[in-house]
């Protein structure tokens, strides 16, 4: 890892910088924090399982015409991505009422939506991300009132997308975090792109049939077996990295 430059160091990865202009290198940790850092663990092998399940994911959705800064995995722990230029905004897609939702309007878990929500977070781990409306996205100029339809008509098709894909393993979706990005061709053309990834880390997954938190939550909330709940999501996409976690080696060099 030390002969590459680090361009970013974040709380479940790190970015350096690409083989070539405009590509980075995002290396997956095996760290995990909560409530804002104020809790923070370790889950071992997440990285390597988030790195899969987020290739996965991508091709995915790029295959449906979704354009995504994702180039192709490089190893166990790292992707090659296109660098972007991250728009401050993380945006929540919820199916059911779960976490903050549940918290901020005293419903109950689990509770099925009429239809999806989206909501908008100012990404500033100094201020906690507050929850923010398009006024303040459009007013302070993270994003104009385009690009910000454009970022909610892929939201809920990455949603719809999702759902049904995690339905056909057996999974709920009952929410989770997108980050967008811009992405500038050599005539400077800006396209909005996909960016960041998309995990246990990062999505609520709750097991069909009985409920069975299957992501981060299980570190949240101390349920216990953090790391068998990221495994199984990976087994039923068909992706498990072979003989993990034993296989698990940690990070290997990109030359
Ligand atoms: O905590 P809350 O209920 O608002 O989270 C909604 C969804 O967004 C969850 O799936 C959570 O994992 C994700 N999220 C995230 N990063 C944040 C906040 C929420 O990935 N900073």
């Amino acid at each position: 890892m030390s002969r590459r430059k680090q361009v970013y160091e974040g709380k479940a990865k790190v970015m350096f910088e690409g083989p070539e202009p405009g590509t980075l290198v995002q290396y997956f940790k095996d760290d995990a924090t909560a409530f804002n850092a104020k809790k923070r663990g370790t889950i071992t092998g997440k990285g390597v399982i988030n790195n899969r399940i987020s290739e996965f994911l991508m091709t995915r959705l790029a295959e449906i015409g979704i354009p995504t800064h994702f180039v192709r995995r490089l190893n166990m722990r790292e992707q090659l991505i296109r660098q972007v230029e991250i728009i401050p905004v993380e945006v929540v897609i919820r199916n059911i009422v779960a976490g903050s939702l549940a918290q901020r309007m005293g419903m109950e878990e689990g509770t099925p939506l009429p239809r999806s929500i989206v909501e908008y977070y100012y990404k500033s781990d100094k201020l906690g991300d507050p929850m923010i409306s398009e006024e303040h996205i459009t007013c302070f100029g993270w994003a104009s009132t385009h690009d910000l339809d454009e970022i909610m008509q892929m939201s809920l098709r990455i949603n719809d997308f999702l759902t049904g894909l995690f339905l056909g393993i057996g999974i709920k979706l009952v929410d989770f975090k997108l980050e967008f990005g811009r992405l500038y061709d050599e005539h400077d053309q800006m396209r909005l792109v996909l960016a960041d990834e998309i995990s246990p880390d990062n999505c609520r997954l709750w097991d069909l049939k009985t409920n069975e938190k299957l992501d981060k939550d299980r570190f949240r909330r101390d349920l216990g077996r953090v790391e068998e709940a990221y495994q199984e999501v990976a087994r039923r996409l068909g992706i498990l990295p072979e003989g993990a976690p034993g296989d698990v080696k940690g990070p290997t060099t990109v030359q």
